[in-house]
């Protein structure tokens, strides 16, 4: 990528290559602009998640075009935004394109994984190269079904992931002399006991914008209800429709779900220690103390101990920023009509926790559009339409002009 932003005519010094080690190397590259805003930051991460080549149809790792697909693991996640930022970056320069504000784009690494985070290690180590007003990330795109393109999804937040261990000790004995104290049937009790709990539903200002435009997309008691939980107490008779949706309801609230389980040493022993794990996903802004204490009420029993398995690394809502959602609405309708704009939050976790983290709001937005029932990413055979891929590297270049074109721009509107 840097040789390609050299050859179009980047200098060196707008071009970084670095990393906590030859490895984990990240990209900056910036087209500077005329200075009059805070710079426009363009994130995609270089790092895909494992595939094993005898799980796949065929190589995971060459990139290939078979019958109007992109294939490859990466391809949709998240190279196809990598490529898109730096082509965009060299189309305008071409242009001589001078935008209003410098328009950086970072290739990072470490996303899916690993200790060498790129994103953290830049906000660390260079955070003046990256410092922006607002970033464009991945964890948007357009949905589709059976080929009709349904919403343009624009991801504001995400759920922070906190697992939570819970643990019950018992003297044990032999099993021929079975009392009622019982380190199993303990759990298994306290773990019944959180299978009927839900946490509070608790709207914030994106899921409230999802729950509104998704009721106009909608038809009949699902549109009702959508609407209906928006009142001021939410109307519990929808509040109990909706949650029977598993994605519906991880948007309305917190939840705590049990997901492994161990208990006892021996067949012929009364068991001394059994565990859970308990997966959290917290609403961004609610406290993981305060979840861990819910969890505690909910699981009403004080022999059983509730740890934190790893510090969460809880980040903020993005705002509904009325320029960057302004243009994304126009570009739109300019490229896909009638297709509404979406925010969402994500349940799953992307590098824009550690650009909200850091005060550099982060909207998941790409114009790329892929089946709600062909999801491959982090899966086999991983790929993108061809045609999907060209109408978001349009999108992406008309947006970011959109939002570095000063004469275009007309605030609170
Ligand atoms: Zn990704």
């Amino acid at each position: 990528m840097a040789a390609r932003l050299r050859a179009a005519g980047f200098s060196d010094k707008d071009i970084f290559v670095g990393g906590p080690n030859s490895r984990k190397g990240n990209l900056v590259a910036t087209l500077h602009g005329s200075g009059k805003r805070k710079p426009l930051l363009l994130l995609a991460h270089l790092d895909v998640v494992e595939a094993l080549p005898e799980d796949w149809t065929i190589d995971p790792f060459k990139f290939q075009e078979i019958d109007g697909y992109y294939y490859a693991r990466g391809s949709s996640d998240d190279k196809a935004m990598g490529a898109i930022f730096v082509a965009n970056l060299i189309r305008y320069k071409q242009e001589r394109f001078v935008p209003d504000r410098d328009l950086i784009v970072a290739l990072t690494a470490d996303e899916e994984g690993g200790d060498s985070n790129g994103v953290d290690w830049l906000l660390k180590n260079h955070k003046a190269l990256i410092d922006a007003e607002y970033a464009l990330n991945e964890g948007g795109g357009g949905t589709e079904r059976d080929g009709k393109k349904i919403r343009n999804n624009v991801q504001l937040s995400e759920k922070v992931f906190q697992s939570f261990k819970l643990e019950v000790k018992n003297k044990g004995g032999h099993s021929s002399q079975p009392r009622k104290d019982n380190a199993i049937y303990q759990l298994a009790a306290a773990l019944t006991n959180l299978s009927k709990f839900d946490f509070p539903v608790n709207l914030n200002e994106g899921t409230r914008a999802f729950f509104y435009r998704s009721s106009k997309i909608e038809t009949g008691q699902l549109a009702e209800d959508m609407k209906a939980i928006l009142q001021t107490p939410p109307n519990p008779e929808a509040v109990a429709r909706l949650s029977q949706f598993p994605n519906f309801n991880a948007t309305m609230r917190t939840t705590c779900v049990a997901t492994m389980l161990s208990g006892g040493h021996a067949e012929n022993a009364l068991p001394q220690t059994a565990t859970a794990t308990i997966n959290c996903r917290i609403l961004p802004g609610e406290d993981p103390e305060t979840i861990k204490t819910m969890l505690i009420q909910a699981i009403n029993d004080s022999q059983i101990s509730v740890t934190p398995v790893k510090m969460a690394n809880p980040s903020p809502a993005s705002p509904i920023n009325p320029e960057v959602f302004k243009k994304i609405d126009v570009v739109t309708q300019q490229l896909f009509p009638d297709v509404p704009v979406v925010p969402v939050m994500s349940t799953g976790a992307t590098d824009g926790r550690y650009l909200r983290t850091a005060n550099i709001p982060t909207y998941g937005v790409s114009g790329i559009f892929g089946d709600v029932n062909d999801v491959r990413a982090h899966g086999r055979d991983e790929r993108i339409k061809v045609k999907s891929f060209y109408d978001g590297q349009e999108f992406l270049y008309r947006l970011v002009k959109e939002l570095s074109t000063s004469t275009s721009v007309k605030r609170n509107d």
